[in-house]
């Protein structure tokens, strides 16, 4: 039984290394991507549940890596931001998705929106203003069509927070509060920071058809942000059972396998959003 016990341990310990060799693996691999043009976006359309039409579209990373493979952005969006890396690959995926929706509005979808998430990290870039500025004018689209896209999170400085988001504004820059619900505090960010949309997350989603307490989460959240003067995005949204209690609901808009997933940009223009 010692022996056994032993064994235990060391396998234990193997484990752990090869862990953290994959984690360095990856660390090592997201610094040569950008160089190295293994980022991809593709965009989730965000529809209008009023008009049932595409109003927008959510700009998601994708990475494919000769050595670590297909890496998801839950596994290497923490690195990059451990690492710094994220302020990098923010202004890639900022300015491709920028450039992407100029194109779409050159070619006949010209009310569209995009939407980017932006990591708590970049607040920390002291450039984040003047670069999000340029990289809308470079682009050539007006700033009223972008979103920004920010998730709740502890480590956050929340007057540092409350400054940018103000300085975003005034840039004309829309604010969406991402995962909405999951987070800490999320309540005292609602009377702080100027958002104009909150975005349920897929959590409360779920079972919101089967389940009465998790609907009546999804209304209330839905309930007090328009007393707020805020719209509604639920996310994750895959039945047409979730979809009409949503609307019931006064849910403003959605998000979710039910309609799309996640596409390449060429792609995009020909989603059709079932009636
Ligand atoms: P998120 O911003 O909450 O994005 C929603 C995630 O849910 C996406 O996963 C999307 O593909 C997935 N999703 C959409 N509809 C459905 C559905 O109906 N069912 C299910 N099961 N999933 C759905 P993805 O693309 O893997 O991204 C994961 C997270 O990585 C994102 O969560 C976001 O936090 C982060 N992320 C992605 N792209 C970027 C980026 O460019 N910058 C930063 N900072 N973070 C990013
Ligand atoms: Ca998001
Ligand atoms: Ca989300
Ligand atoms: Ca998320």
């Amino acid at each position: 039984a010692k022996k056994q016990g032993r064994n235990n341990y060391q396998m234990y310990d193997v484990l752990l290394d090869r862990k953290a060799f994959e984690r360095l693996q990856i660390e090592n691999e997201l610094r040569k991507a950008l160089e190295r043009n293994e980022f991809a976006l593709h965009y989730q359309p965000i529809v209008n549940l009023c008009k049932n039409e595409i109003k927008g579209a959510e700009a998601l990373i994708r990475w494919q890596n000769e050595r670590v493979g297909h890496v998801s952005p839950d596994q290497f969006i923490p690195i990059a931001e451990e690492t710094g890396l994220i302020i990098p690959i923010g202004e890639w995926v900022l300015k491709t998705s920028l450039l992407q929706l100029k194109d779409w509005h050159s070619n006949g979808m010209d009310g569209l929106t995009i939407s980017v998430n932006l990591s708590i990290r970049q607040f920390y870039q002291p450039d984040l203003i003047p670069m999000i500025k340029e990289t809308i004018e470079l682009a050539g689209v007006e700033p009223r069509f972008l979103t920004i896209e920010i998730t709740e999170s502890m480590t956050m400085d929340v007057e540092k927070a409350s400054v940018i988001l103000h300085e975003l504004k005034e840039l004309g820059v829309n604010i969406s509060i991402d995962d909405f619900g999951t987070g800490y505090s999320s309540l005292s960010y609602l009377k702080r920071f100027p958002i104009d949309h909150l975005k349920i997350d897929r959590c409360f989603v779920k079972d919101i058809a089967d389940n009465k307490s998790d609907e009546n989460i999804a209304t209330t959240i839905i309930l007090m942000a328009h007393n707020l003067g805020l719209s509604v995005i639920a996310e994750g949204v895959e039945t047409e059972d979730q979809l009409g209690v949503l609307k019931q609901h006064r849910c403003n808009e959605a998000q979710g396998y039910h309609f799309s997933k996640p596409v390449p940009g060429e792609e995009f223009p020909g989603i059709k959003v079932p009636s």
